[in-house]
């Protein structure tokens, strides 16, 4: 491929992607083939994977120097992230078996991303380029674990376009047993469920993990809100330490079902037996309004929502919910209690999202003292620009 400037700068730059419009001229091609990008002197650039039915013509394996793709490449890319996540695998003597072992892009593998819960393993693919060399990367994930199955997810985009799937389809099972509901899995000895098959992303947020943790550290004695708890992540780890009663808040009632489930999983534990779980299936917008209303207070609130700005023109609109969020949300807080408020939207800059949620208090008289700005755990390593999508804020209110 011959490259306009723009593309050779952003190359040169880390990008992990190239787009049709750094391209000179299109090129022939089938979803998954080899493709060279060569300089403006005709000199090697980078190999990457190929998709001509997407806008990321080109996901970059690997710059600078001409090199071999073959499975052994592929092989050593997999160790190498593995040995990466080796703190998160050994430091907590085997109390957590759910984490990312591929982070896309930032682990060099750009759109496939596999996550394992205990010993279900499940590959997410974010582009068709990834379908010719599927079974090298599951048999390479064969080795390194005894696996009870692998679970293949497909991202939205190519869920639309059977046709090119050569008969895959989202949740299926590529090897080992079926599956026909959630797996249990350990998160620093908290027991979950995830839902492999037909949860959302991979069927766990993985990346909250140590949030989590923190979250834990802070709750004891208080009565924690979990606004956008999906299964009730964060609400089992606050439970385990010592929350009095955490009131877990999601649209999704069969996240909220989840959640229940996760607190009878982890029942074993005193400190969660003894926490009451509220769990409210509702609109979050609505039901803080109407907590506020009936003068209901929290000692603890954690906003995590789903990701507001799905592109650029759609920042401004994310930045004004996050703003209200923060105010729904310091209305049901104690007057010093902690507020936990996270971004997963990765077009709004950390600056942009801190800035946006301590003027936000600021302006309703409840300005925040700040505790820590955090982002995603270890095993979400972030190597380029545009990788760091999640910020999280802890502070007091
Ligand atoms: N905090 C969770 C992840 C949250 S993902 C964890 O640690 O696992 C975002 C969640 O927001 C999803 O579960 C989704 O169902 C929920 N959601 C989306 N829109 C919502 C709304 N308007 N009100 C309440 N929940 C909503």
């Amino acid at each position: 491929m011959r490259i306009t400037p723009a593309g050779e700068r952003a190359l040169r730059h880390g990008s992990p992607w190239l787009y049709d419009t750094w391209l000179e001229e299109d090129c022939a091609g089938a979803p998954g083939d080899l493709a060279v990008a060569f300089d403006h002197r005709r000199k090697f650039l980078a190999i990457g994977l190929w998709d001509p039915t997407s806008v990321i013509r080109l996901r970059v394996l690997h710059q600078g120097s001409p090199v071999v793709i073959d499975e052994e490449w592929f092989r050593q890319r997999i160790l190498a992230a593995q040995e990466l996540r080796r703190p998160v695998r050994d430091s907590d003597a085997g109390t957590t078996d759910g984490f990312r072992m591929l982070n896309g892009e930032n682990d060099g593998l750009p759109g496939l991303v596999v996550d394992r819960f205990d010993r279900t393993c499940v590959v997410k693919i974010y582009t068709l380029a990834w379908i010719p060399h599927l079974d090298t990367i599951l048999g390479i994930l064969q080795e390194m674990h005894d696996w009870e199955r692998t679970v293949l997810r497909l991202n939205r985009a190519m869920q639309a376009r059977p046709e090119l799937l050569h008969g895959l389809r989202d949740g299926q099972i590529l090897s080992g047993a079926p599956l026909s509901g959630p797996v249990l899995f350990r998160e620093n000895g908290v027991v979950f469920e995830a839902e492999p098959v037909i949860g959302q992303k991979t069927g766990f947020f993985l990346d909250q993990r140590d949030n989590r943790a923190r979250v834990e550290r802070l709750s004891r004695g208080l009565s924690v809100l979990n606004v956008f708890s999906y299964t009730g992540g964060f609400s089992v780890y606050a439970a385990r330490g010592g929350a009095t009663q955490v009131t877990s808040l999601d649209i999704s009632a069969p996240a909220m079902q989840a959640a229940e489930r996760n607190f009878a999983h982890n029942a074993s534990h005193p400190a969660v037996a003894h926490c009451r779980h509220e769990p409210l299936a509702e609109d979050a917008f609505a039901a803080l309004e109407h907590m506020r209303k009936q003068g209901r207070r929290f000692g603890l609130v954690i906003l995590d929502p789903p990701m507001f700005a799905q592109s650029k023109a759609q920042v401004e609109s994310a930045l004004a919910a996050y703003a209200r969020l923060t105010q729904l949300g310091l209305a049901v807080l104690e007057p010093g209690g902690i507020l936990v408020q996270a971004s997963c939207s990765n077009r709004v800059t950390s600056e942009q999202f801190f800035d946006t949620v301590l003027a936000a208090a600021q302006a309703v008289g409840r300005p925040l003292r700040e505790i820590e700005r955090t982002g995603h755990a270890p095993d979400h390593p972030c190597t380029f620009e545009g990788g760091a999508y999640l910020k999280c804020l802890f502070a007091r209110g």
